[in-house]
C-alpha cells in the first residue's frame, strides 16, 4: 500500500515537474513566438475585429498599410514594391519578414476608449498598433541599387545599437502582386527570389574569415604578434599534394601581420592557421556565434565551423583562409564587422524600433540591448587598423573617399573546384576611428571582393554620409 502511495507521489511530483518546467520555458523564451505566431487562432479572431496596422520606416513612410475600399474589403498595400521584399515580408502566401514579427502588435489595437466605444457602437473595426522600423529608406534604396541585377545580399547595421538600417537580398518579388505571381515563381525550378539570403543564405566566408584567424593569432601571440612575417612565393605547399595559393595568382613577398590582412595573403593565413590551437580557435568561433542561434528574431540560418583536434593540415589551412566547411549568413558577417567598429561589444541586432497607437503614441519602446563582450578594446582597435590598411594599402582601396575613413576586409570565396566559381565578399564600417554603419555585402559569383564588392559597400557608405553631412 505505502509503495503505490509513493509511486503515485512520484508520479505527480515528476508531472508538476514537467508542467513547471513547461511553463516556465514558455513564458521566459517561447511566448512571443506563440503569441505572434500566424497560426495563433486568437490573432485571426483579433484581426476579425482590428484594421491589421501599417509597417513604417524610421524616418516615417509606411512600407505597408492595410487599405479598406468601399465594400469594407481590405486589401494589403507595398507601397515600395520589390524594394522591401524581404525585410518587410508579405502576409498573403504566409506570414514572412516583419509581417511576421510584429503580427502581433499590428492585429493589437490601442485606440482610446471612447473611439473604441465609437467604433463598437457604429459596427467599424479598431485601428490596430503601427510598427515603427529601424529601416531607412535612403539606404535600403542605395543598397538595393547597388547591388543591382547581381545576386546576393546586403545588410547594414549602426555598429552602437545593433539597428538594421538596411537589409537587401536579390533576387526579389513585388508583395503587392505575390498572389498572382505565385505560380509563375514556383514552376521555375531553383527560382530562389522568396529566399532572404541576408539571413537565410549560406555562404563560405571566404578571406572575411580571416579578422577571425587574426583575432585567434593576436590571442595567442599578444606580446609578439608584431614580429611575424612570412616570405608569400604566391604557393604554400601544406603537405603532400596539398598546396594554398594566393588569389588571382599573385606573389606577395616578405609580409607582416597586418599587411598579411591588407593584401589578404593566402599562403601567409594558411600558414598562420596551421600554427593555431585548433581547440581555441574553436572556441573563439562559437564566442562568435558560429554553429549558434544568432540573437535578435529575424530568423537567421546558424553559421558553421568545424575544426577538430584530427583534422590535417590541409583541413586547418582551408579553414584558416575562410575555406572548408565554415559558412555563414550575411547578417552574421555584420555583426562580425560591427563588433570590430563597436570596440568588442556585440549588439543584439533588431529591426522593430517601436510600437505606436493610430495616434502616434508609443506603446511599445524596444531598447539596444548588448550581447556580449567579445573582444577587448585593445584587440578591435588592433583589428580595426589592419581593417584601415586594407583600405588605404590593400585589397578594399575601392572604398577610399575624401568625406570619410572606412576600414574594411574583402574575400573572395570559391564555392566549387572551378576557379571562376567565387562569390565576392565585403565587410566594412566608417567613420574607421568613431563608426556609425557597419555594412556586409555578398555578391553571387561576384569574382573578386574589392573589385565587386567594395564598390558596393562605397555606394551605400556614400549614401549616408552624404546625408549625414547636410
Ligand atoms: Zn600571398
Amino acid at each position: 500500500m505505502n509503495k503505490n502511495i509513493r509511486v503515485i507521489i512520484c508520479i505527480f511530483v515528476v508531472i508538476f515537474t514537467m508542467m513547471g518546467l513547461y511553463f516556465c520555458n514558455y513564458l521566459l523564451f517561447k511566448k512571443d513566438d506563440y503569441i505572434s505566431s500566424a497560426h495563433n487562432k486568437r490573432l485571426s479572431s483579433y484581426s476579425e475585429h482590428v484594421v491589421r496596422g501599417s509597417i513604417l520606416s524610421s524616418d516615417g513612410e509606411k512600407l505597408a498599410e492595410t487599405v479598406v475600399d468601399e465594400f469594407g474589403e481590405e486589401k494589403r498595400i507595398y507601397p515600395y514594391n520589390n524594394l522591401f521584399a524581404h525585410s518587410v515580408g508579405h502576409v498573403e502566401k504566409g506570414y514572412t519578414g516583419i509581417e511576421a514579427l510584429g503580427n502581433f502588435y499590428m492585429v493589437s489595437s490601442h485606440e482610446s476608449i471612447f473611439k473604441k466605444i465609437a467604433d463598437d457602437v457604429s459596427g467599424k473595426k479598431r485601428t490596430g498598433d503601427n510598427i515603427v522600423t529601424t529601416l531607412n529608406v535612403r539606404l535600403q534604396q542605395a543598397a538595393y541599387d547597388a547591388l543591382g541585377d547581381y545576386r546576393g545580399a546586403c545588410v547594414v547595421l549602426e555598429p552602437d545599437t545593433g539597428r538594421i538600417l538596411a537589409m537587401v537580398s536579390k533576387p526579389d518579388f513585388n508583395p503587392n502582386t505575390i498572389e498572382q505571381d505565385w505560380e509563375a515563381i514556383n514552376s521555375i525550378q531553383g527560382n530562389d527570389c522568396l529566399l532572404n539570403k541576408a539571413t537565410r543564405g549560406v555562404y563560405a566566408p571566404g578571406s572575411t574569415f580571416k579578422v577571425m584567424t587574426t583575432l585567434e593569432y593576436l590571442r595567442e601571440h599578444p606580446d609578439n604578434y608584431q614580429s611575424y612575417l612570412y616570405n608569400c612565393t604566391g604557393e604554400n605547399n601544406i603537405m603532400q599534394d596539398y598546396s594554398v595559393h594566393c588569389y588571382g595568382g599573385l606573389v606577395h613577398g616578405v609580409l607582416d601581420l597586418e599587411h598579411s590582412l591588407a593584401q589578404s595573403c593566402n599562403c601567409s593565413f594558411s600558414n598562420i592557421g596551421i600554427s593555431l590551437n585548433k581547440e581555441r580557435f574553436s572556441g573563439l568561433c562559437s564566442d562568435f556565434l558560429f554553429n549558434k542561434t544568432i540573437p535578435g528574431s529575424y530568423g537567421c540560418v546558424k553559421s558553421q565551423f568545424v575544426l577538430s583536434a584530427d583534422d590535417s593540415d590541409a583541413v586547418t589551412a582551408q579553414t584558416a583562409i575562410g575555406q572548408g566547411k565554415t559558412t555563414i549568413s550575411p547578417m552574421h558577417n555584420a555583426l562580425i564587422a560591427a563588433t570590430i567598429a563597436n570596440g568588442g561589444v556585440m549588439m543584439t541586432p533588431y529591426v522593430i524600433d517601436r510600437v505606436e497607437n493610430y495616434k502616434g503614441k508609443t506603446v511599445v519602446d524596444f531598447e539596444p540591448k548588448m550581447y556580449d563582450k567579445l573582444m577587448s578594446a585593445d584587440e578591435a582597435a588592433c583589428i580595426k587598423d589592419m581593417m584601415k590598411l586594407v583600405v588605404s594599402e590593400g585589397t578594399g582601396a575601392r572604398l577610399i573617399s575624401e568625406s570619410y575613413q572606412a576600414a574594411a576586409k574583402t574575400g573572395s570565396a570559391q564555392f566549387s573546384s572551378d576557379v571562376d566559381d567565387t562569390h565576392a565578399w565585403i565587410l566594412a564600417f566608417a567613420p574607421a576611428d568613431a563608426p556609425k554603419i557597419a555594412i556586409s555585402v555578398i555578391v553571387e559569383r561576384g569574382g573578386s571582393g574589392g573589385e565587386t564588392a567594395a564598390p558596393i559597400a562605397k555606394r551605400i557608405l556614400d549614401v549616408y554620409f552624404d546625408e549625414t553631412s547636410d
